[in-house]
């Protein structure tokens, strides 16, 4: 059955809560053991901010893992997932802007990624036990600073920046990840436009794959792979990543 997790503040209060079409309940246990429906906390025209919906250790992201986005960069379909890292200080919650950085950079690119919200302490699993270590999905934008991915060989410095990944706004569990719409707006605009069964690696095989080199703790994000259709964004801009069954997760750059 599908539950959707989210965090945020409700008259100045810090809440872990579970949603219910418009209405929040607050969670008793806590989201990685017996997540249940406590007292009702308020509506979501009364949250005054979003929190990140996890606070990942660690956010491991995989590059070139769609078909289209392969095809537009010219690259050959990799034969396994390609791995980096974003640092837990570059995410930031639904509505809090992505600050340009004002010197470094003058290339700075949204990416639209389903992101998995892992929920088990998880080491050396096979595709088949993957989903059993799984909370849920969010939406996750991999901002990327694309002339230092390309100037520094490495990708540490043009993945890294503070705000460079947005994440939320809600957790979606109990849902099935294999074939869900995935968009990229800006300004209104849709810039990418995708679904998950483009995925050259699903969902459980990234996580088995990660869990024999890391161990992954609960709370901790793997943002899957953007599609085609990457490009820059400006100051003033609002970025808005879009997918089946979780929401839209809206950032502006500042
Ligand atoms: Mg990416």
């Amino acid at each position: 059955m599908k539950k959707t997790y989210l965090r945020c503040r409700i008259q100045g209060k810090a809440h872990v809560g579970i949603l219910e079409e418009d209405r929040i309940y607050s969670l008793t246990g806590s989201l990685f053991q017996n997540p249940e429906k406590g007292e009702l906390l308020g509506t979501l025209d009364q949250v005054e901010s979003w929190l990140p919906p996890t606070d990942p250790s660690k956010v491991v992201a995989v590059g070139l893992n769609y078909r289209d986005h392969a095809r537009e960069v010219g690259l050959p379909i990799p034969e396994e997932p390609l791995l980096f890292l974003k640092p837990p200080t570059s995410v930031i919650a639904q509505g809090e802007p992505v600050v340009y950085p004002p010197v470094m950079t003058k290339r700075v690119d949204y990416e639209a990624e389903l992101a998995i919200v892992m929920g088990r302490t998880c080491r050396s699993v096979s595709p088949e036990e993957a989903f059993d270590y799984i909370l849920g999905y969010t939406c996750a934008n991999d901002v990327t600073a694309r002339d230092l991915q390309s100037k520094d060989g490495q990708w540490t410095r043009a993945k890294s920046f503070d705000t460079f990944c947005p994440l939320g706004p809600v957790i979606a569990a109990g849902i099935d990840p294999s074939d869900l719409e995935i968009e990229m707006l800006v300004g209104g605009k849709v810039v990418q436009h995708s679904r998950t069964s483009n995925f050259i690696f699903p969902v459980n095989v990234l996580v088995s794959h990660i869990s024999h080199v890391m161990t992954l703790e609960p709370g901790d994000v793997i943002i899957t792979g953007t599609p085609a259709g990457i490009g820059p964004v400006n100051r003033g801009d609002v970025m808005q990543v879009k997918i089946e069954q979780i929401g839209l997760l809206e950032n502006p750059v500042k």
